[in-house]
């Protein structure tokens, strides 16, 4: 069942959900050669407690992380650690927080010094899929909708949807209904309604589209060992466009 969220709820999925844009910016900032990926999970848990919050990913079906930190071929659920950050790292941030009872969701993919174009490309076409989902995430619309959007920029782009994860509604649990997958047929699928809140993620492969998991139980990588980049939004559904829940706001001024 794909729960609507209520005025007051849609207050607290904002407040949630700017915090967790505030903690990826910052782990994204950090981001550089030299520097451990515990250092940027260490970073996080620092942000996330003096706000008032839990990390969303600690303890998640036993994710032993603060964060999500995934380098290069790494698609997704890397834990921190000890392995350090090189120049020229694709650097995927991926941040849940817990708060007042609401869950925020937000990835990004930082980089490590200079990458080169190929590896620049993945990441503006990355973001471009996701902006082209976010577009169709308004009522009326369908899950299939947002899934062919994203598909139709990778694709064209000549990069690969990874089809193993997949995005989803988000609320008081960070894994509501329904899955939104990153391919698909449009038209297809539940009906988008004014305030559904979901978690968006395309993560696209340079490669080929085939995933496997480590010994870590966790960790994802490409088979092909080609890089990877993830970038997630969450929003939530309005009549006429969505709402993006994680794009941080400015302080308003008094003057
Ligand atoms: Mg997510």
């Amino acid at each position: 069942m794909i729960l609507i969220k209520s005025a007051s709820e849609l207050e607290a999925m904002r407040r949630v959900n700017q915090m967790t844009a505030r903690v990826r910016n910052a782990v994204a900032a950090y981001v550089k050669p030299g520097i451990t990926t515990l250092e940027l999970g260490n970073l996080a848990q620092k942000m996330i407690r003096e706000m008032g919050g839990t990390s969303a990913f600690y303890g998640y079906y036993g994710f032993p992380g603060q964060i999500c930190v995934s380098i290069n071929d790494e698609v997704v659920h890397g834990i921190p650690g000890r392995r350090i950050i090189q120049e020229g790292d694709l650097v995927s941030i991926d941040t849940g927080v817990s708060f007042g009872g609401f869950v925020g969701d937000t990835a990004t993919t930082a980089v490590a010094g200079k990458i080169d174009g190929e590896k620049q490309r993945l990441l503006d076409v990355t973001q471009a899929a996701l902006a082209a989902g976010i577009a169709k995430a308004v009522e009326g619309n369908r899950i299939g909708d947002i899934s062919h959007a994203i598909q139709t920029v990778v694709e064209e782009a000549g990069f690969s949807i990874v089809r193993d994860f997949v995005g989803h509604g988000i609320g008081k649990e960070m894994h509501e209904d329904p899955q939104i997958p990153n391919f698909g047929k449009p038209g297809r699928g539940p009906k988008l309604k004014a305030g559904m809140t979901l978690s968006i993620e395309p993560m696209v492969n340079l490669g080929a589209e085939k995933v496997r998991v480590l010994d870590d139980q966790w960790t994802v990588v490409t088979k092909d060992g080609s890089p990877s980049a993830h970038f997630e939004h969450t929003v939530a559904i309005g009549k006429t466009k969505a709402e993006i829940l994680t794009l941080p706001q400015r302080t308003p001024s008094l003057f």
